[in-house]
């Protein structure tokens, strides 16, 4: 197959406007209420009985005719003839008339001839006289037959989504089943490199992402996802999927092979088993996507990027199966936050995916490749195709991706255990960007980082103040943090004994702007020194120098499973991996601090945890606290 080129891109509004012309049939069934959480009610709820059905007491104590109680007072009690006691769910007939009453209990009904029901905490017995201290009004204390719901009441509207509240109410008025509409929707996902969550992960594969996480969004819109699984690129397999879906569901969703690669073949299908409506949706992130009908069934090749995937997803496909099911409630609200960063836009109609953290939003665009764009991100902003840029500090409107968990503090920067342990310990919500500390001193730099962890030197082995120097930063402060061990981790089996030994040896290396690989590049320079050999000519003699794994965690794996025969890192990591440590040097981790979050109590809450004692104990091995943790090291 040759390339083909996107031909006609449409804009989002006229994909909009061609979903809302596409009429799918819901399925309506009856669900018992224990299944009936999250489901769409069909038809208006009635109740065919007045809740409660009797006139009830609502405390316990005794039943009256309220003008016995007129005159009663701490001084001058009344007296009262009890003639009965009616607990809950007691059918006895009593009547009480002028000079008697009846005990009573919380729920039970009231007898004939009460109009009030006297608190016992408000009384006093003995045998069958009762000292009443205070009056009550009629009324009191009793809630009407037909007061919580009348009969004939409409308890519940069409369209209506099922929580724990409704449920209540289904059944306070007797029901056990009710009608609930639903969608089906399909969902194949595309590819030979996906592989199912749960499966062990090999070379060169990824886990199907867009099949659960559509899943979920279908179940958020009231639909039923039935999911298909993985198709391979292979033109018939995905062909058979589609039939198969086409005929049990009412929508159909496919992810992958929508671009205008040669492998994509969502389109051709689509074009051969129905019609096309579109082809191509100038939008960012999007725009690969083809809108079809087979069978009258609305089928949709989404992108295969998950973040695509599910933008594309909320803007055309949610809004077909909230109208299928006939739901008015908005799932997506909108908030009002103060962009941090200025942006600059392509050109192009685009959803710029944005964290929220404190009224301040923060672009979080990975890339549509990335799913983390969607963990990192809270909504999107919406910016039109003939906006060029936007200033940081200005207001804009952010539309949230359903509940949103809001994060207290905002963290970037290296790795660290210690970090998780000061989130665990002060109940903080961290939202943590795993950058490196070179990203770290740059999204410090950008104002957006409340807080960077640090943990780079320089060449005379000071750790982080010269590069805040030399950024030239403003108005930060760095607190100082703790000591951490690195070193090398290596199988138990190994013969390295120390770093001289990884000389013709296959070393898995840090990513670059990690300050891990920084500080292994400073020893090495140190060993080259003492060798009398040139830097250069020390690192080309190590293999895979210019590797650059992304966490301490990947480091780890590359050892332990062989690829590598050593690697540099924490202990604590070593030892979470069963593999040996080699102890090179201890450095320092700080926290780089926006100057004017100091006086924020969640920054304070954090300081304080980090002079804790119990912070100092339950520290992983290989990181301890010392004499000026948590003291300014440096201010500008
Ligand atoms: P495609 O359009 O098939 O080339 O897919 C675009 C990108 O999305 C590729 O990097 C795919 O590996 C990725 N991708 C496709 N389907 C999925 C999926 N179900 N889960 C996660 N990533 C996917
Ligand atoms: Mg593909």
């Amino acid at each position: 197959m040759h390339r083909k080129e996107f031909r006609e891109l449409i804009s989002i509004e006229d994909a909009r406007h061609l979903v809302d012309e596409i009429a799918v049939q819901p399925t309506n069934k009856s669900t018992l209420i224990e299944n009936a959480l999250g489901c769409i009610i069909a038809e208006d709820v009635v109740s065919d009985v007045d809740v409660p059905s009797f006139n009830r007491a609502v405390m316990d104590g005794y039943a009256v005719c309220a003008k016995d109680t007129y005159n009663a007072s701490e001084t001058g009690p009344a007296k009262l003839k009890s003639i009965g006691s009616i607990p809950a769910g007691c059918t006895d007939k009593f009547s009480v008339t002028e000079g008697t009453t009846v005990e009573i209990a919380t729920g039970a009904p009231i007898p004939d001839g009460a109009d009030a029901v006297l608190m016992v905490e408000h009384t006093e017995r003995e045998d069958d006289d009762i000292r009443v201290y205070r009056p009550v009004h009629t009324g009191e204390n009793i809630m009407r037959a037909g007061s919580d719901i009348m009969r004939g009441e409409r308890v519940l509207r069409k369209g209506s989504r099922i929580g724990s509240r409704e449920i209540g109410v289904i059944s306070a008025i007797g029901k056990r089943e009710i009608l609930t509409r639903s969608v089906k929707v399909g969902i194949i996902s595309t590819g030979d490199e996906l592989i199912q969550p749960g499966e062990s992960l090999k070379e060169g594969k990824i886990y199907d992402t867009n099949t659960y996480a559509l899943a979920a969004s279908i179940m958020e819109c009231g639909g039923s996802p039935i999911m298909y699984g993985i198709a391979r690129d292979d033109e018939t397999e995905m062909k058979g999927a589609i039939e198969i879906a086409v005929r049990e569901c009412d929508i159909v969703l496919t992810s992958g092979s929508t671009s205008a690669g040669a492998g994509d073949i969502i389109y051709k299908i689509i074009e051969d088993k129905g019609t096309t409506l579109a082809h191509g949706i100038n939008i960012k992130p999007g725009k690969p996507v083809v809108i079809g009908l087979i069978a009258n069934v609305p089928t949709i090749g989404l992108p295969g990027n998950p973040t695509s995937a599910l933008t594309i997803f909320n803007e055309l496909v949610a809004p077909m199966i909230r109208r299928a099911v006939g739901t008015k409630e908005e799932l997506r609200s909108i908030t009002s936050a103060i962009l941090n960063t200025s942006f600059r836009s392509e050109g192009r109609q685009q959803f710029l995916p944005v964290g929220l953290v404190r009224g301040k939003a923060y672009p979080a665009d990975k890339g549509s490749g990335a799913i983390t764009t969607l963990a990192d991100a809270d909504g999107f902003i919406e910016i039109r195709a003939e906006t060029e840029f936007i200033e940081a500090g200005t207001p804009v409107e952010v539309t949230l991706f359903g509940d949103v968990s809001k994060p207290d503090v905002l963290l970037v920067g290296g790795y660290c255990p210690g970090v998780d342990l000061l989130e665990d310990m002060t109940g903080l919500n961290f939202r943590v960007l795993n950058t490196g500390s070179s990203g770290g001193f740059s999204a410090t730099s950008a104002g957006n980082a409340d807080i960077a962890g640090v943990n780079m030197p320089d060449s005379s082995g000071e750790y982080n103040i010269p590069i805040i120097k030399g950024m030239g930063l403003s108005d930060v402060v760095l607190i100082k943090g703790y000591r951490r061990e690195q070193g090398l981790i290596v199988r138990h089996d190994s013969d390295i004994s120390g770093l001289e030994d990884i000389i013709g040896k296959r070393l898995i290396n840090r990513n670059r702007g990690s300050g891990t690989r920084a500080l292994l590049d400073l020893k090495l320079r140190e060993l080259a020194g003492q060798k009398g050999m040139s830097h250069r000519d020390l690192t080309r003699s190590i293999i895979g120098y210019d590797s650059g794994a992304k966490t301490h965690r990947a480091v780890c794996d590359a050892v332990r499973n062989g690829r590598s025969d050593v690697g540099f890192g924490l202990r604590a990591m070593a030892d979470e991996a069963d593999l040996k440590f080699i102890k090179v040097a201890v450095e320092e981790y700080d926290f780089l601090v926006q100057k004017d979050l100091l006086e924020i109590d969640e920054i304070k809450a954090l300081l304080e945890c980090l002079t804790s004692g119990e912070f100092a104990e339950r520290l992983p091995a290989g990181i301890f606290v010392h004499e000026r943790t948590g003291e300014i090291g440096y201010e500008l």
